[in-house]
């Protein structure tokens, strides 16, 4: 089935405006305010506020909620240009779309009048508080539960790492479904941001040192039943709009490596030999590695996104495409490593100076470790290749 209306998305010219569109803004917006949010660990409140005044953040929403409506298409397509000027800042979006990605979908509309509105009205951000110290890179199953209180429900947990964590206006938190023990019960809650109860600890880390993603306490966190979400457990396992984000994402900070290196080889001149590093074949056969792995990785990514929207349009469960956006996510931040390892060489003792090269690099080892941690997810992988059942929730079930 084909989506033929103005914003057409197998229209590559139309694709092409919108990534002009946005990377202008990115540019005016964004870049400014990169340097000050690495070095010192700033949340990057400056950018992420114009993203929203310009309709950014609202952009899977339709107009009933005043958003932009550009599907995953737009979505994929905005988010590697954000995180080509900063991973951060980046990731930062993508969480915040796929957290409110769960309301758009799985909300009443009572749930998505009191808070997607005020992403679009407000500047409002939202992001997702799941994993736990005690299942790890295991995030569609909390060991925390929650606890009934006649209309209320109390949360009491300590999630491992949230980015935007004591930033967001407020959260999709998971933990375990009240009155039950069935391990597979999991639950979405929607949790005021800014209130007593909710501590953010610092967040130290090799990279995207700006996105705040360290751990967040949730103690004796009331919330009313009217903002329970309506998700299964299966939605909750595949969490496509988190990891289609995340993917363009990694593919962001490839695409920068990649930029940053070939303007280094070109302008770096040897005064000796009267040539520059561009004239080294091993330079550019190496960059042009990194290229052709952009290419394909882009265009494997952009058929992925279409294919949501094509499902979203049809009421279809995006779920459907969950294993294959598993599989792009190894590919993509693997690429995101090599491209700023490359990057890295061809710059030579330059890309070893603090520098967009050594913040590339630091920045590109996020995306392994994070869910489906790449370990998982090719364990998963390896898995149904070969027919063997996964173990979700714990040994034997
Ligand atoms: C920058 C960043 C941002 C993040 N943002 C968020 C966020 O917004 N919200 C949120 O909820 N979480 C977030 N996370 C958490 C992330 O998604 C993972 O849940 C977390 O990194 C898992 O880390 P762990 O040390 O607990 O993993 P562990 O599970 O302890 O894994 C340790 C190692 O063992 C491997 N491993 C574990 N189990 C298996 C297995 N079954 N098969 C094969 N290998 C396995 C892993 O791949 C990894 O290499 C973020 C993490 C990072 C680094």
């Amino acid at each position: 089935m084909a989506i033929a209306t103005e914003k057409n998305i197998y229209d590559r010219q139309y694709l092409q405006k919108l990534r002009e569109e946005i990377t202008a803004f990115v540019d005016a917006n964004v870049k400014p305010n990169v340097k000050i949010n690495d070095v010192d660990g700033f949340f990057p409140r400056e950018s992420i506020n114009a993203l929203g005044k310009a309709g950014w953040n609202s952009i899977l929403f339709d107009e009933s909620l005043k958003g932009l409506d550009l599907g995953y298409t737009g979505f994929v397509i905005v988010t590697e240009e954000i995180a080509k000027a900063d991973a951060s800042t980046g990731l930062v979006y993508a969480m915040h779309i796929a957290a409110s990605e769960k309301i758009y979908i799985y909300g009443t509309e009572d749930q998505k009048k009191r808070w997607l509105l005020p992403v679009r009205d407000e500047g409002k951000i939202t992001t997702f508080a799941i994993s736990e110290k005690a299942t790890g890179g295991h995030v569609w199953y909390n060991l925390s539960r929650a606890i009934q209180d006649g209309d209320e429900y109390i949360l009491n947990f300590e999630k491992s790492f949230t980015t935007s964590g004591g930033e967001a206006d407020f959260y999709v938190a998971q933990t375990g479904t009240a009155n039950t023990t069935e391990p597979s019960a999991q639950s979405y809650f929607i949790v005021a941001g800014q209130q007593e109860g909710i501590i953010a600890k610092p967040w130290k880390a090799l990279g995207v040192r700006g996105n705040q993603s360290g751990p967040l306490v949730f103690k004796n966190i009331r919330v009313h039943k009217r903002d329970l979400l309506d998700a299964t457990p299966e939605d909750i396992y595949q969490n496509s709009a988190a990891i289609i984000g995340l993917n363009a994402v990694w593919l962001g900070v490839a695409q920068a490596a990649l930029d940053a290196a070939i303007d280094h080889v070109k302008k770096t001149e040897n005064k000796g030999f009267h040539n520059s590093l561009a004239d080294h074949q091993i330079l550019r056969v190496k960059l042009a590695e990194v290229a052709i792995r952009i290419k394909s990785s882009r265009a494997w990514l952009l058929d992925i996104a279409r294919h949501l929207d094509e499902l979203k349009e049809a009421g279809k469960p995006l779920t459907e495409a969950t294993h294959e956006i598993n599989e792009l996510k190894v590919q993509v931040t693997e690429l995101a490593d090599f491209a700023a390892r490359t990057a890295m060489d061809v710059a030579g003792g330059y890309g070893y100076h603090v520098s967009i090269f050594e913040k590339l690099y630091r920045d590109a080892r996020g995306g392994i470790p994070m869910a489906p941690s790449n370990n998982i997810a090719l364990d998963q992988i390896g898995k149904g290749l070969v027919g063997l059942p996964i173990e979700l929730w714990e040994k034997g079930k």
